[in-house]
């Protein structure tokens, strides 16, 4: 792999997605290699991009993370705003997904959890900045992954909302997500950020080792390279048909007054669990 084959990648699903050079981005950074490069070469084709990161609390792992976000927001001599969970929600993620999980929702996993309350504070933040876009890292690998869990749970329909860009959610308190990763494998990324020396936590997050989508992503590590290929161009094949299905309409939460796709939003439900 050259930097550059991963660089007109990302550059041809940025002019897919017709990003302006002047929209505002919010890029999400967890400290991990793929939001890094995400913000390393948003920042290198001159786009205006600001770093956003939600410290979750979790020990060490958490420490580090911000330690290298800092890192590369001061490299890179972008604005990082930072959301500490503690002080916001009053305890760490550890604490609240322990929280939700003992009162009755034990089932659920720490990553669906944790994805949830994620999502929720960048788009109420992302709001409150005034962007145009919120950026993930979001890979090529982790949209296969996500296509398979949802054939695997029978409702491969819940893939519709992928995509490089939200498409056909227009709401005003709603940030659209681009996902300039979109068509760049996971193991590209890694060599990427390797090979320029970039400020990034290599470990895996202690929280998810029972996270379903390890398991997904453990099984897909024992195919073939070909045969994972072969998964990817089919899922880039049903992608726009899947599309057609999408849900767009938003309504507001009634407790919080978030976009929400039911009369209570997910946030909700799960924080309502540990009062
Ligand atoms: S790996 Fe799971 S628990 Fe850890 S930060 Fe990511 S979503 Fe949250
Ligand atoms: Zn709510």
């Amino acid at each position: 792999m050259n930097l550059t084959k991963l660089e007109s990648q990302i550059k041809k699903t940025l002019k897919e997605i017709k990003l302006k050079k002047s929209d505002k981005i919010l890029v999400a950074l967890s400290g991990g290699k793929d939001s890094t490069t995400v913000a390393y070469t948003l920042h290198k084709f001159g786009y205006k991009i600001q770093g956003f990161h939600i410290d979750l609390k979790i020990g060490k792992y958490s420490e580090d993370c911000l330690k290298s976000i800092k890192q590369l927001c001061e490299d890179l001599k972008i604005k990082l705003y930072v959301y500490d969970m503690k002080k916001e929600m009053g305890a760490g993620m550890c604490y609240l997904r322990s929280g939700i999980q003992s009162c009755g929702k034990g089932t659920l996993k720490n990553c669906a959890i944790c994805g949830v309350l994620k999502k929720s504070i960048m788009n109420k933040q992302a709001r409150r900045l005034k962007v145009k876009y919120i950026a993930t890292g979001h890979n090529l690998d982790d949209e296969a992954q996500t296509f398979l869990m949802n054939i695997m749970k029978g409702s491969p329909n819940l893939s519709a909302n992928s995509g490089s860009i939200t498409k056909n959610v227009s709401d005003k308190k709603f940030v659209p997500r681009i996902k300039p990763l979109f068509d760049v494998l996971e193991n590209d990324i890694r060599e990427y950020t390797k090979k320029l020396k970039l400020p990034v936590v290599y470990t895996q997050c202690p929280c998810a080792l029972d996270s379903y989508r390890i398991q997904v992503r453990k099984f897909l590590n024992t195919l073939e390279e070909k045969d994972k290929q072969n998964i990817l161009k089919y899922f880039n094949k049903v992608f726009p048909r899947l599309q057609t299905l999408k849900d767009s309409k938003l309504k507001y939460c009634e407790s919080c007054g978030e976009p929400s796709r039911g009369k209570t939003c997910k946030k909700c439900k799960l924080l309502g669990l540990v009062k």
